[in-house]
């Protein structure tokens, strides 16, 4: 029966608050207090929007502070002294200390608007209009957004073709039995392929939607290579493994890639607040003013926050070297809570990383388990056969532990291995 408003009122198309029903009030950290004071260790960060997790008090109190002054809230793409300390900012600590000369875009607010802004900016420097992308890849869902995105189901919803896109093998699609790009370097090669030269191929370097596919630095070193050989842009899609979430800043750097167009979302605002990047190398700036637009381009709030979470994490090496240690503490624990399950298995790279469970059905088993024990953590995949693990970077190794703990008793219960049912509360 249909008691609150949310049943009667919002459409069926929502998704997360079905399988996390409570209604949350508070939030600081890694942690969230429903209406009544339960607490939940956060294991979902927003989708990898809330890297540093929620409400940072020292990018709060910028915000309250910002409000409090009248600072400019809405913009346009008008210049605003935020808007100037987050360009100067962003060029001071990633920019430059990577060598990376990049023109910064703000297309719409989300991640999928600057995909859009890659892939249409893709076609008009060369002409072409075929886009290459992965399967399993998730790059958004507006319509270009979604003819290079992999899932059925996501796709179906589009309810017209999706056309102007083709889907290539990620890297160990054929679990190894396929020489890598073997199908690529053919077609490119091969003008009676039927494939129409592509534009730009778009990549994820760890499919956060897609299972935790993560690519090896070898495959995505070849992949840079043949399509530089082919004069073919290469699109990285670090919406999502971008912002820190697999070790480094960009998710590309340890392949010592430097792709034609990167797309960055979700965590770079720092708090949670909508805001988004389309860089492209110089030479490909060849926008008429105006010629890709919108309303909420200039988040000022998001600005300010983004500005000092990148020196407050970014501005040396002392987060980065925290996190490897964290990184390494994720892992280790996922490794031993895999060993409860035969045929289990790691998957992802950094803090996106999971467990690939041989019955599709234990990860989403695990995460109801999980919820129950007041641990947010969601599945993804083709079949939902993975659990995905994304909490804060900067979560301390206790609350690690604890939410490690409480994964580990979820497995055990979801595979029914968890003797009497009254040791199933967590403590808090
Ligand atoms: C989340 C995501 C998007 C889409 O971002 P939205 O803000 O939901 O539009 C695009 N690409 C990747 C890799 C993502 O994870």
């Amino acid at each position: 029966m249909a008691t609150d408003i949310f049943e009667t009122r919002e459409s069926q198309v929502r998704s997360y608050c079905m399988n996390w029903p409570a209604t949350f009030a508070k939030a600081s950290g890694p942690y969230q207090w429903t209406e009544d004071g339960t607490r939940y260790l956060d294991f979902f960060s927003g989708a990898g929007a809330l890297n540093y997790g929620h409400n940072h008090p020292e990018l709060r109190d910028l915000v309250v502070d910002y409000l409090a002054n009248d600072g400019v809230t809405h913009s346009m793409d008008m210049k605003t002294p935020a808007k100037r300390r987050f360009l100067e900012t962003f060029e001071r600590v990633i920019l430059e200390p990577r060598k990376m000369d990049y023109k910064v875009m703000f297309p719409g607010p989300t991640g999928t608007n600057t995909v859009e802004a890659a892939l249409k900016l893709a076609r008009k420097v060369t002409g072409r209009q075929h886009i290459l992308s992965f399967t399993n890849a998730f790059h958004g869902m507006t319509l270009g957004a979604l003819s290079v995105t992999g899932n059925s189901m996501k796709r179906r919803g589009a309810g017209i073709p999706l056309t102007n896109s083709s889907k290539i093998p990620y890297d160990d699609y054929f679990d190894g039995d396929m020489p890598d790009f073997l199908w690529l370097e053919k077609i490119l090669e091969d003008s009676g392929s039927g494939v129409d030269k592509p534009a730009a191929v778009i990549v994820e370097t760890v499919q956060g939607e897609g299972g935790l596919n993560a690519a090896r630095m070898d495959w995505l070193k070849s992949l840079a290579d043949l399509l530089r050989r082919h004069k073919i842009l290469l699109i990285v899609d670090d919406v999502q493994a971008g912002c820190g979430r697999t070790g480094r800043f960009f998710s590309f750097e340890e392949a010592g890639l430097y792709p034609d167009i990167v797309c960055v979302s979700k965590s770079i605002s720092g708090y949670g607040l909508a805001m988004a990047l389309t860089l492209f190398k110089p030479e490909l700036d060849v926008w008429e003013g105006g010629e890709h637009n919108g309303t909420f381009r200039g988040n000022n709030l998001a600005f300010i926050t983004a500005a000092r979470a990148l020196e407050l994490f970014w501005s040396d090496d002392s987060f980065q070297n925290q996190l490897g240690e964290r990184i390494k503490e994720l892992r280790d624990g996922l490794e031993k809570i895999a060993e409860h399950v035969p045929g289990a298995s790691i998957r992802g790279r950094g803090f996106l990383t999971g467990i690939h469970f041989p019955n599709p059905d234990t990860a989403g088993k695990t995460a109801a388990e999980a919820y129950k024990r007041n641990l947010l953590v969601e599945t993804s995949g083709p079949q939902d056969e993975v659990l995905k693990l994304m909490p804060a970077l900067n979560i301390e190794s206790e609350d690690l532990q604890k939410g490690l703990a409480i994964v580990e008793e979820s497995v055990l219960a979801a595979t029914g291995n968890l003797g009497e049912p009254s040791r199933l509360r967590a403590p808090r």
